[in-house]
């Protein structure tokens, strides 16, 4: 048993590019060669039968859908940006949740992009230029060096902060040796520890910087690890300063039923704390993700706009 992949029955997602082709045309097309449905959470999510291979299929490569994972896929949706808004994507290449935003705004408002890794700039153009998405800015350079009161970046409203992390919901070595400790929050042995806590330093300080924009409203934070150093403690240790900030943590999918480790003792009403994250397992969802939403609580003074 311990070679065979557990995810190999599970069906295939993929998402349609809204800004090239509107879903029904898409199911249409996918649907003369497969099985095809809408997913029931996740808007423009397309699910497929398990082992379809649209990698080379015309929509595909011309950029009208892109072979994205429902969890992945759950990010921008979280964050829910309006057509008109100003968006930073802090961590952005290869760019896959920096389209989706563009989709779920019509193309209309702004998003900048920002990307540190000079070699990964170039995929991200190249993600943003298939996707045809109008709206979009690449900054390349370190989103830890944003200065936040710059008039570019004044304005900002929501900010997608997906930054490097272990990669321990995706990678395929991970469901032989790690889901056993996954269940238990817990790290697994000490150099993917100490791995996992060099990332987190760098995780809480960049979710810091998000939360100080001046003006941003909705703050999103993701992650492809199963690990709860790079999760729940992240979360945990950015509260007190998200509460200073007039933050809480929001619900997104609240009808999905796996939420957060019970890690929050000592915060704040700590049970429910857990329950406003969100992850998905690598077993059962394919990917295991993790999602926690900041929302800006309307100040009593504030003009409404
Ligand atoms: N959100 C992307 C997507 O869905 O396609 C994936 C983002 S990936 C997990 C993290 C990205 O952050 C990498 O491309 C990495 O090069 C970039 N990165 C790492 N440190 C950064 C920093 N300090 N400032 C900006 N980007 C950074």
């Amino acid at each position: 048993l311990k070679n065979q992949n557990p995810v190999i029955s599970k069906p295939r997602y993929v998402r349609v590019n809204t800004l090239k082709m509107d879903v029904e045309s898409a199911i249409q097309e996918i649907g003369k060669t497969n099985k095809v449905a809408k997913d029931d959470m996740v808007p423009d999510m397309l699910v497929l039968p398990s082992g379809v291979d649209l990698h080379d299929h015309p929509l595909v490569k011309n950029g009208s859908m892109f072979l994205q994972g429902k969890a992945s896929s759950m990010v921008a949706v979280a964050l829910c940006p309006k057509p008109g808004w100003k968006v930073l994507d802090g961590c952005a290449a290869p760019g896959n949740k920096t389209i989706h935003l563009a989709a779920l705004m019509k193309g209309k408002g702004n998003i900048i992009a920002c990307e540190l890794h000079e070699e990964r700039v170039k995929v991200l153009q190249d993600t943003i230029r298939r996707s045809g998405a109008p709206n979009v800015d690449i900054v390349h350079g370190d989103f830890l060096d944003i200065d936040t009161r710059d008039p570019l970046f004044a304005k900002v409203r929501a900010i997608l902060l997906d930054p490097s992390c272990s990669g321990s919901g995706i990678s395929a070595e991970r469901l032989d040796h790690l889901l056993p400790s996954f269940s238990k929050g817990h790290d697994v042995d000490a150099a993917t520890s100490q791995r996992a806590k060099k990332l987190a330093a760098f995780q809480r300080k960049a979710l810091a910087h998000a939360l100080s924009f001046p003006e941003v409203e909705r703050v999103v934070y993701s992650t492809c690890s199963i690990y709860q150093t790079e999760n729940e403690d992240v979360i945990k240790s950015v509260l007190p300063l998200a509460t200073s900030l007039n933050f809480e943590l929001a619900t997104p999918f609240p009808r999905w039923p796996r939420r957060g480790l019970p890690v929050f003792e000592g915060c704040k009403y700590s049970q429910s704390q857990a329950e406003h994250v969100l992850r998905t397992d690598p077993r059962e969802d394919m990917e295991g993700f993790f999602i926690a939403l900041f929302v800006r609580k309307k100040s009593i003074n504030s003009s409404g706009k």
